[in-house]
């Protein structure tokens, strides 16, 4: 049987932020979401009927905000994908979730459902920077979310932590990291803030009215990040990803590892069969086609043996182990090409990599320039 991780994408939301630029709807009364979920369930039939039955290593429900859609709704989506994946109760499949947007009830029907972790979109315990962020929910939410959860008796819930915000200094980002580790969630995903195309924070970047922190003091933050949940017992596992022990994402380490992922839903990408393709961001396309029963993507890139091994090596960068050129080499079926090996070794001479043996890994600096590290790998 053929195993690929599943993504479910809701992209509903009660209210846009200011930085987003995910495939995001305004959820207003509900009414887009039947349509919505009639549609995701004939895509599920259309593809994965003639896939044929398939193993689910991981299910996650991202969005949007998944923890909009009531028990039922999301219910009829496992009922549905169960025609078509098995899964074992010890599968990780996590839902994406905001503060605020879930009673202690919802979040017991979710458990019964078989999720069993929480992805929750802290951003910053900073109230006024959450306010500047366009998030609807409070400090108190986050607080209240989160001790929903664990009544609950979720054992696995991270947090979700933007750095770099507009108006925020060291003082603010170290308080949301205090405050993250007095929760004690069990993983943290870290993500510095990238001003967008198509979001009103680049708008007013572009009008010099977004007073971002400057560089050093952005680099301070991850620096202090690293400190401060490592000391608490964090693994520093991926750039952006810090977990207790066995907490580390299933989901996000296949992605890593460059295996075989299939998304569903408007703005949902797949990785299969030698090709990487998705559905593009409009709700409304994606609603009109599917009623049409079309579910072709609108994007599609054929994945051949050269981008595969130079993906392999940039994804397997990002893990804090790093990457081994024999095992590649075996998961290729062939060595690498000598001009990838030789870019490795450059990188490592200008000590953005670390090199052992024949493991390669980024050094701090490398970390701090991984976006250049990956183009130069390119
Ligand atoms: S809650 Fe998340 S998905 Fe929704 S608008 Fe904000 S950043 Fe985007």
């Amino acid at each position: 049987m053929r195993t690929a991780s599943i993504y479910i994408h809701i992209p509903f939301c009660v209210q846009k932020c200011g930085y987003c630029d995910f495939a995001v709807s305004l959820y207003r009364e509900g009414e887009a979401v039947r349509p919505y979920l009639e549609a995701l369930k004939a895509e599920m039939a259309s593809r994965l009927e003639t896939i044929g039955p398939l193993e689910a290593p991981s299910i996650y429900f991202g969005g949007g905000t998944p923890s909009l859609l009531t028990s039922e709704e999301l219910e009829e989506l496992f009922v549905c994908l169960k025609k078509y994946v098995r899964w074992e109760t010890s599968t990780e499949i996590t839902l994406e979730a905001n503060p605020g947007t879930f009673s202690l009830d919802r979040a017991r029907e979710w458990k019964s459902l078989g999720v069993n972790r929480v992805s929750l979109g802290v951003q910053t315990f900073d109230p006024s920077t959450l306010k500047r962020l366009g998030r609807l929910h409070s400090v108190e939410d986050t607080k209240n979310s989160f001790r929903i959860l664990h009544e609950a008796g979720f054992g696995n819930i991270s947090f979700d932590l933007i750095y770099g915000l507009p108006g925020e200094g060291m003082e603010q980002f170290e308080r949301s990291l205090d405050e993250t580790l007095d929760l004690q969630p069990d993983h943290v995903s870290l993500y510095q803030l990238a001003i967008e195309e198509n979001t009103p924070f680049y708008r007013l970047a572009q009008n010099n009215k977004l007073a971002l922190p400057l560089e050093e003091e952005v680099i301070g933050m991850y620096e202090l990040a690293i400190l401060k949940l490592e000391s608490a017992g964090f693994g520093h596992y991926e750039l952006q990803n810090f977990a207790l022990t066995d907490r580390e994402s299933v989901h996000n380490y296949r992605y890593w590892h460059h295996q075989e992922f299939l998304g569903l839903g408007v703005g949902a990408y797949s990785y299969w069969d030698g090709k990487r393709f998705g559905h593009g961001k409009s709700l409304s396309d994606y609603l009109r086609k599917a009623a049409a029963g079309d579910f072709t993507p609108v994007l599609s890139e054929n994945i051949t043996e050269e981008i595969r091994m130079k993906e392999m090596v940039i994804l397997g960068l990002r893990l804090k182990k790093g990457i081994r050129l024999d095992v590649i080499e075996e998961r290729l079926g062939r060595p690498l090409s000598p001009g990838i090996v030789s870019k490795l070794d450059r990188l490592a001479l200008k000590k953005l990599l670390r090199k052992e043996e024949n493991r390669y890994s980024l050094t701090l600096k490398g970390e701090h320039l991984s976006e250049s590290v990956a183009s130069e790998l390119i």
